[in-house]
């Protein structure tokens, strides 16, 4: 045991980058250890931020804004937010062009909902379950997002997740603009948490003998010392990669798209209403993503380069939403598809896109960054460093994002349409083991990745969430959604008929409450005016 007197506190802690994942974390660091750690942010305001990340996850409320006291309303007016309450996968199943609108796949509108929260259970097992074995023996037609859950037809009519005097009735997640979040977090910070804010162009670190960096040079001479340093200097990794020389492990083959192409759509809120979920539109290489926001919605095709090049992404990008391409500022982004070999390495830490990234299917990126942050303070160092604190905190990055790098995979792996190079090239990606025996156990009827926390505490307990991310709700709504189903019914089923009989009164009790939600409920866009005093 150390018993020296001397103190070997952390008192200064200097970000690299105010993107997101800067402002983020400088924040969330500074309310953690306010009073004894000193927390600066360096941004260099001539390199832009990535300027996209939009579409988030239920918990970054309580795991993050809750955490620095920040009120829900507040933000949400601060960042132009918006409800999102799944995300709606448009035409994976038929082939053709990009559309915005669903095809029609089996005499049914082509799209499926990825709903959050739990799936609900009865006789300890999960509603996929009863819904697989009524689908199986001819008993329903229903598809398991609309059978098992209230909120699909709540979002086919454009309702807001909350009711009119202001309760929420589902869980949801935001949309908003990355900027005006970055921006607001840089004044929340400065303000209220005492973070200094240094603008200017980090040139160089300095580093002691042992290679641990001691100060960032910058290109009007100052020299930012500190104990620790977060890099959030984005794809470049400045301090991580180049810095530190630590590998950036590609994995473009376990995911095949690198670009995207971006624009702010104008939108005619009052006559069409504002969708209340983010929707993942399939194009001929790759998909688009769609956020809609108070008067626009943010848009992206998210392509493979290997399949398609820039031009023809953007000509295809444009004609889905009917842009003038010559007029439309589009926004082309490069992507590393990856991460770290180890996110922290002797002092510096990555964070955000300088740590690893993921194609936004899922909306991860965020999520990526205050699970991050959440993960470095409870590894929080000392000077003295114990590299026990950095391995666990390098794990835990490491699971957290091959687990989402595997669930995305297999969205691309079993989605059945065949008439591009790009899809046809998705049936060969090989799943990673953890992934194809998950894949396996649903195939067997089994449930797969059982929450270990109910629908009251899955959201309130981020530990356990974290552990937990993608549970079987989730692989149901993407796998059935993409016509995977089981080969067959789980074997007790058979052995438990009165467990079926009650199944079917907790089916008719989402039925009867989605009706009556149906009826009562604002839509999201006369909410959000509301809300937006707009
Ligand atoms: P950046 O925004 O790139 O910020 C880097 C910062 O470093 C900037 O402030 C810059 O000024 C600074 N910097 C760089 N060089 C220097 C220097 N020399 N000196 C000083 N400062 C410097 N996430 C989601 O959750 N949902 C989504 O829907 C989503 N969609 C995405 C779509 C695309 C196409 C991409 C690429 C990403 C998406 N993301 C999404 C991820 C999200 O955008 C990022 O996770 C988030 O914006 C964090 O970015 P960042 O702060 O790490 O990097």
């Amino acid at each position: 045991m150390d018993t020296s007197p001397t103190d070997h506190r952390i008192r200064n802690v200097v970000v690299l980058g105010g993107g997101t994942a800067g402002w983020m974390t400088a924040s969330y660091v500074a309310k953690a250890f306010q009073g004894t750690v000193n927390v600066t942010v360096l941004e260099a305001p001539a390199v832009p931020r990535i300027g996209v990340g939009e579409a988030t996850v239920p918990n970054l409320h309580k795991a993050f804004f809750s955490f620095l006291g920040i009120e829900e309303d507040e933000w949400m007016r601060e960042c132009n937010a918006s409800f999102k309450m799944a995300v709606k996968f448009v035409n994976w199943r038929t082939e053709g062009e990009g559309e915005p609108v669903s095809r029609t796949h089996r005499g049914r509108p082509d799209h499926f909902y990825h709903t959050f929260g739990i799936l609900p259970a009865h006789d300890q097992l999960p509603l996929s379950h009863y819904w697989f074995a009524d689908r199986a023996a001819g008993r329903t037609d229903e598809q398991f997002d609309y059978a098992c859950y209230r909120e699909p037809a709540a979002m086919d009519a454009k309702l807001a997740p909350r009711d009119r005097d202001g309760n929420r009735w589902t869980n949801y997640a935001w949309h908003f603009d990355a900027q005006l979040v970055a921006d607001f977090l840089c004044r929340f910070s400065v303000k209220s948490l005492g973070v200094t804010h240094v603008q200017d162009r980090f040139t160089e670190a300095v580093r002691d003998e042992r290679g641990f960096v001691t100060a960032l040079k910058t290109e009007s001479g100052r020299v930012l010392e500190g104990d620790l340093f977060v890099d959030c200097s984005g794809f470049r990794g400045l301090l991580i990669n180049q810095t530190m020389r630590e590998p950036f492990l590609d994995m473009s083959d376990y995911l095949l798209c690198d670009s995207a192409v971006a624009a702010a759509v104008p939108h005619d809120d009052e006559a069409e209403g504002i969708e209340p979920y983010t929707s993942a539109i399939a194009m001929k290489s790759g998909w688009t993503w769609k956020i809609p926001m108070l008067g626009r919605f943010g848009s992206g095709y998210v392509f493979s380069s290997r399949f398609t090049d820039r031009d023809t992404a953007s000509e295809d990008f444009c004609r889905l939403w009917g842009l003038d391409p010559d007029n439309t500022a589009l926004n082309q982004i490069s992507f590393r598809v990856g991460r770290n070999r180890r996110a922290w390495v002797k002092n510096v830490v990555s964070v955000g896109l300088a740590s690893c990234f993921l194609e936004p299917l899922e909306s991860t990126g965020i999520y990526f960054i205050y699970a991050a942050i959440f993960q470095l303070v409870k590894h929080f160092p000392d000077k003295r460093f114990d590299p026990v604190l950095a391995k666990r905190f390098n794990a835990e990055i490491e699971t957290m994002f091959d687990d989402s790098r595997d669930f995305i995979q297999a969205h691309f792996k079993f989605a059945p349409r065949n008439d591009t190079p790009f899809w046809r090239e998705n049936k060969n990606l090989v799943l990673d083991a953890g992934m194809q025996e998950k894949v396996d156990m649903y195939r067997a009827g089994m449930p797969v990745n059982m929450p270990v926390a109910d629908e009251s505490t899955y959201y309130g307990n981020f530990e356990a969430e974290f552990r937990n991310y993608w549970t079987n709700g989730s692989f149901y709504c993407i796998f059935s959604g993409l016509d995977l189903v089981p080969d067959h019914v789980y074997p007790t089923q058979a052995l438990r008929p009165d467990a079926a009989a009650g199944a079917r009164e907790v089916f008719a009790g989402i039925a009867a409450e989605r009706d009556r939600l149906l009826e009562t409920l604002p839509t999201a866009y006369e909410y959000l005016r509301g809300l937006h005093g707009k």
